[in-house]
């Protein structure tokens, strides 16, 4: 049987700035050289004995430098041709802060036309930019004035979208303000292990009502801007149950967690949505049980359990808001491309079964249309449909990027 998805739908892959650009100098390139040593010393600690050795590379520093990572700022234009031969009509990218505002309030024009002229590729080759204005890094100076928590972050975060929005609001339609605002709240301020590494509850409630208030204030910046925008916030949400059914206590935590992660910010930014965007990777088991390890064909290179299902509850969870909705990430670690393709297509599976539900999706971007930087990882996890040799910046297509291909060409996925 072939599923066939809407006419119109956009298919396409994501990226993030400091992940491929390279040569980017904000709060994280600093934090990386400072712990880039205690991570690669932590890694036996973190790691089971299958990971550590299918990718040793996880022992050295270097791992955990982004440094000149795919070197596309450089190299977009030859990365978007291979998006186009797979058949991509939409991309998801992020713009880099720290380029566009080195100093505070000192803006740099020069920043903005990089921007300019990767929104002209991609809109020669026939592909929809959606422009995401922060994903996770910060221009040093804000990150030394307390970055997300800072009381005046959501005028400084107004202040630089309105300098990029002037720019770029002929040629852009979507626009994503913030990426994942609780993935940074819960690794920042909550298990520490991302900088600013604080652990305070305090902080997380501040992070959860900045981000939130940042993101509807540049809601009607950008439509004051510009009234074709539409403008979203893309949201991590995982499909969450307690670990053990039976237990009063995990199921109380499963309910708290699920508050926090999956409703918290559309609370708080309820009303300022011209459309969802939603990233789905994890299903998690909440409870104070220990985790079952499962066997190494269950899950990612990073350990992470496949579950298409869950991408169906999460969808079905916020037919509430009657939006339309993007899948902005989805993706696997999987170095030796053997599961990628199952991946894909089991997740298209129940993304299809949402949509007969009722649920209005309009478009799948695949995470990452590169091998990049996974943050505290560093380079090991191979998120890519195009491989990154990372001595020669030479890219090779995945196979199951072929495969992706197909599926966009027919518009849909066999059974
Ligand atoms: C983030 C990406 C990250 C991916 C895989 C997403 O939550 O937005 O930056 O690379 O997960 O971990």
């Amino acid at each position: 049987m072939f599923l066939k998805f809407p006419k119109n739908f956009l298919w396409g892959a994501s990226t993030s700035a400091h992940q491929v650009e390279g040569n980017n100098y904000n709060d994280w390139t600093e934090w990386e050289k400072q712990n880039a040593g205690r991570l690669a010393s932590q890694a036996h600690k973190k790691w089971a004995s299958w990971q550590q050795k299918k990718f040793p590379e996880m022992f050295k520093p270097e791992n955990y430098i982004s440094g000149k990572a795919c070197d596309h700022y450089n190299l977009y234009e030859k990365d978007f041709d291979i998006a186009k031969q797979l058949g991509h009509n939409a991309h998801r990218f992020s713009i880099e802060w720290s380029r566009i505002e080195p100093k505070e309030g000192k803006f740099d024009k020069s920043g903005l036309a990089h921007y300019r002229a990767v929104i002209h590729a991609l809109k020669t080759r026939g592909m929809e930019p959606f422009v995401v204005l922060w994903h996770w890094t910060l221009p040093p100076w804000l990150s030394k004035e307390g970055g997300v928590l800072n009381n005046k972050f959501d005028r400084y975060f107004s202040r630089y979208v309105e300098f990029v929005c002037n720019g770029l609001k002929d040629d852009v339609e979507f626009w994503i303000t913030l990426n994942e605002p609780t993935s940074v709240i819960v690794n920042s301020y909550l298990r520490r292990q991302w900088p600013p590494q604080k652990m305070n509850i305090f902080a997380v409630l501040k992070a959860y009502s900045n981000l939130s208030k940042a993101h509807n204030l540049a809601y009607y910046q950008i439509h004051r801007l510009s009234p074709k925008a539409k403008v979203g916030l893309a949201n991590i949400l995982a499909y969450i149950e307690s670990r053990n059914p039976r237990s009063f206590i995990d199921r109380i935590l499963a309910k708290i967690f699920h508050y926090y992660s999956n409703e918290k910010i559309f609370k708080l930014t309820s009303g300022r949505h011209d459309f969802l965007a939603i990233q789905y990777y994890l299903h998690d088991l909440v409870g104070v049980g220990k985790k079952k390890p499962l066997p190494e064909d269950k899950v990612s290179d990073m350990g992470w359990e496949i579950y298409p299902k869950g991408i169906r509850f999460v969808l079905e969870e916020v037919k509430k808001y009657n939006l339309p909705v993007y899948i902005t990430e989805n993706g696997i670690a999987d170095k030796s491309d053997l599961k990628r393709l199952s991946f894909i297509k089991s997740h298209l599976i129940e993304i299809h079964k949402a949509i007969e539900e009722g649920v209005d999706v309009r478009g799948y971007f695949y995470w990452s249309l590169l091998d990049n930087f996974e943050w505290d990882k560093g380079f090991w996890p191979r998120f890519g449909l195009v491989e990154i040799d990372y001595k020669t910046q030479k890219r090779t297509i995945r196979e199951s990027a072929f495969d992706y291909q197909g599926i966009i060409q027919k518009n849909g996925v066999e059974l």
